[in-house]
């Protein structure tokens, strides 16, 4: 349920409808808009008459039900877009913001090398793993602490935020003290005691889409994170499994309209691991920039034919430069917003 306030409504009571919602055994969440509070009231349904009868207390104009299964990352609960600040960069701003990097942290070389490279090219944000969710368990598992003492030293480097995964909820305080993003990989998206831990984080979560979530189902993972009381969370397409074998997995470039549509969230999206080939990288990232994406996850490598994982679709640095031209062109044709800029 939502609590619509007036929008002359005093702090006062405001203050007096968080109460009453909490004394029903529900939870308040507020979302401050430029015109208007509101107050998202989420609880198990039983309160459900008292919480519609806050109609009748001052300042409040209207109580409005929430019809999907997730609430606080829906529209009707925030109709505003979200904007997740990191290190001065705007996720879900009127700029695109480009993640990139490699796929793995390999050596201290490698990952510095990666840095200097997307960085010359035009990224904002730096991105590597060092805890790796590997199919299989005789494959390279990640560099561990190691890498993330890297991430952090290239990330400084370079003048970057750095975005690396976490797999495990003992792990969240060990990656966020080194990590400005902690992402949330594919094939954790329903883990939800990780969730829930990473929602207690204080560092902002970028929540890859799984290779078999729909979108309700992404947006109810993302609820997880949002009801543990992180509101920084910024979603990700990287393709999900089809019938098709051509491409690793099929890019869902209508997941970005359609969460647009449904939540205030920003979305990103990872040509990478949705086709699995470099050749395929540059037109989709064209293409997920066309249709409105707030962001691109992009794998690089200085030298991909020596990478220890995903190297076949990691741009080499040429590759990477000719993808941010052609994006930043795309960018400033589409969005208005961005020709205002200098
Ligand atoms: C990654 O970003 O390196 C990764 C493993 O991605 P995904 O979880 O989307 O497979
Ligand atoms: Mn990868």
């Amino acid at each position: 349920m939502v609590i619509v306030m007036k929008n002359n409504a005093a702090p006062e009571q405001v203050r007096k409808v968080v109460e009453w919602i909490e004394s029903v055994g529900y939870k308040a969440h507020l979302s401050q808009g430029v015109e208007r509070t509101l107050i998202g009231a989420i609880g198990d349904g039983r309160g459900k008459e008292q919480i519609q009868a806050m109609v009748c207390l001052p300042g409040v104009e209207k109580v409005v039900p929430i019809l999907k299964p997730y609430k606080l990352a829906s529209r009707e609960f925030k109709p505003t877009d979200t904007v997740v600040r990191v290190g001065g960069l705007e996720i879900g701003g009127p700029r695109l913001i480009v993640m990139a990097g490699p796929c793995t942290v390999e050596s201290e070389e490698q990952l510095m090398e990666s840095a200097y490279v997307v960085k010359k090219g035009g990224a904002h944000i730096l991105r590597g793993g060092a805890f790796k969710p590997r199919t299989s368990p005789y494959s390279f598992q990640g560099m561990e602490e190691e890498g993330l003492r890297l991430l952090k030293k290239a990330g400084e480097r370079t003048g970057m935020p750095v975005v690396t995964e976490v797999m495990n909820t003992t792990e969240v305080d060990l990656v966020e003290e080194y990590s400005d993003i902690l992402q949330i990989g594919a094939r954790n998206v329903q883990n939800f005691a990780l969730l829930k831990k990473v929602g207690q984080a204080r560092k902002p979560v970028l929540l890859k889409r799984g290779m078999m979530t729909t979108l309700e189902e992404l947006l109810m993972s993302a609820e997880y994170v949002l009801s543990a009381g992180n509101t920084r969370v910024i979603l990700c397409e990287r393709g999900i499994r089809t019938f098709e074998t051509a491409t690793r997995n099929t890019l869902d470039l209508s997941a970005v309209v359609v969460l647009k549509e449904c939540s205030h969230l920003p979305v990103i999206v990872d040509p990478s691991h949705a086709t699995g080939h470099w050749k395929y990288v540059t037109p989709l990232a064209r293409a997920a920039v066309a249709v409105g994406a707030d962001g691109l996850l992009i794998e690089v490598h200085p030298e991909p034919e020596k990478a220890i994982c995903d190297g076949i679709q990691s741009l080499r640095p040429e590759k990477f430069y000719q993808l941010m031209d052609d994006v930043s062109l795309l960018e400033r044709t589409l969005r208005k917003e961005v020709q205002k800029l200098p």
